[in-house]
């Protein structure tokens, strides 16, 4: 690690922080007490400093949302001008950012999804789709994939097919739970993607049968789940699920909140098998996270319901100026630095091949998979087994080493359970990316020393 660029008195000041952060602040999915978070310096590009100064390569886009890296100068640029200009406005009053970035996201978005609802973030995103998949159709139930994330509101965190949901059970009525195509973890006993394929769909086709498509509004999918592994669905997978929804009469939620926005080397994952929703939800890349925002994407037949009757929904903050003025200048950016192309060749040139070799030379290392900016390594004790390193819906002290090993060798990584997920920024340079995968495979190496 490196320490570079930080005063004694930026170092004192975090110190502080610290102290009052344990005094004051409570933080999300935590027990409080034995919490001890990373304080934050400073972020550039593709970098953070700690709270002792240390130069830390971000590997894991904090949560996935910094498509175009940390402070983006005209990011920043456009969030300050919009400041001096309209800092807020309520959501009934026409302003320029939220026509401009209405426009832009309408112009990315596949299909006839030209219309655009914004919330603050993800989660309410997810909620308003199913709300308004509810009315369009009169119906009420929601399928949703298990090992899937949609959000932590009541709602949101009950599709969810994660142990996030858990504590949340009682409550929520109408979901209802189908297991994804997942060739590494295949719950059909499928030995091939095309087998996974198949009987993935029959399964889906099946429930929605036993569950009566009369009673279905709505199903919701992560285009590519993120949080719950990166796993790519197999070749005719996605077509196969928008075929349903079709011959069922069930409206189709694409949820790109984390896959959206460039990260899976496309504007949006659903472009990889050409299909188009009936709703997309969005949040994070659509401005890098520098100020909240989300929504939903509408398909002119939906839109069409809400054309003379009252949509009822809402919020203070639909349209944010600040949120719409880093959107329009975030996807700008990704247009002007043809950030979307490079996420692809980051993917196609250095992240797959690397992960391959990975995979080729450590024990530890079961399965890789990913495109663009968004990779997965699912991390074994036993290739053959294909025995996690950590429990489903856990964590486990080896893991936590494999962790530690990453930060000491100067990277903040993203983990969830067994894997590590190499999610960079969509402009980071190569040469940087590169040290990332060296530094990484560092932490393999203690990874290698739990295989039996
Ligand atoms: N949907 C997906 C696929 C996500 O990855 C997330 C967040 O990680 C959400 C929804 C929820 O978004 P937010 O945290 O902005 O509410």
């Amino acid at each position: 690690t490196e320490i570079s660029d930080i005063t004694s008195d930026q170092i004192a000041q975090g110190r502080r922080a610290h102290e009052l952060d344990r005094e004051h602040v409570f933080h999300s999915w935590q027990a409080q007490g034995p919490f001890n978070p990373m304080t934050v310096l400073k972020t550039e590009g593709s970098y953070v400093w700690d709270g002792e100064g240390n130069k830390l390569i971000d590997l894991s886009s904090q949560l996935v949302n910094t498509n175009v890296g940390h402070q983006h100068p005209k990011v920043v640029a456009a969030i300050v001008e919009q400041a001096g200009k309209i800092a807020t406005i309520a959501p009934q009053h026409v302003n320029d950012a939220r026509s401009e970035a209405a426009r832009l996201i309408a112009s990315h978005t596949p299909g006839d999804l030209d219309k655009i609802f914004f919330t603050n973030g993800g989660a309410d995103a997810v909620e308003h789709a199913v709300r308004m998949a509810r009315l369009h159709t009169g119906k009420h139930k929601v399928l949703s994939a298990y090992r899937s994330y949609h959000g932590g509101t009541h709602l949101a965190v009950n599709i969810t097919g994660d142990p996030r949901r858990f504590a949340s059970d009682a409550g929520a009525d109408g979901i209802v739970h189908f297991f994804p195509a997942y060739p590494y973890r295949s719950y059909f006993g499928a030995a091939t993607e095309a087998e996974e394929t198949e009987r993935a769909l029959k399964h889906l086709e099946d429930l929605i049968i036993l569950e009566g498509a009369g009673n279905i509004a709505a199903l919701i999918l992560e285009s590519i789940p993120g949080t719950a592994g990166i796993y790519v669905p197999p070749a005719g997978y996605m077509a196969g699920v928008r075929e349903l929804t079709r011959k069922y009469g069930i409206v189709y939620i694409a949820d790109e909140v984390m896959a959206g926005f460039g990260r899976s080397g496309e504007w949006f994952a659903v472009n990889h098998w050409d299909i188009t929703p009936d709703l997309l939800t969005f949040a994070k890349g659509v401005n890098s996270g520098y100020v909240p925002l989300g929504g939903v994407a509408i398909s002119q037949e939906i839109f069409e319901t809400f054309r003379e009757r009252v949509y009822p929904g809402g919020l203070t903050y639909s349209g944010h100026p600040l949120a719409c003025a880093a959107a329009v200048a975030t996807i700008k950016a990704m247009e002007d630095e043809d950030l979307v192309a490079n996420a692809k060749r980051l993917g196609d040139e250095i992240i797959g091949p690397r992960l391959a070799q990975f995979k080729a030379d450590h024990p530890s290392v079961g399965d890789v998979r990913g495109t663009g900016v968004f990779w997965a390594i699912e991390l074994v004790v036993n290739r053959e087994t294909r025995e996690p390193l950590a429990a489903y819906g856990g964590s486990s002290p080896e893991m936590n080493q494999v962790i530690a090993a990453a930060r000491a060798a100067g990277l903040l990584p993203f983990a969830n359970f067994n894997r590590l997920h190499v999610v960079p920024a969509m402009n980071i340079p190569d040469e940087v990316l590169i040290e990332a995968l060296d530094k990484l495979e560092q932490a393999l190496l203690v990874a290698d020393g739990f295989v039996k």
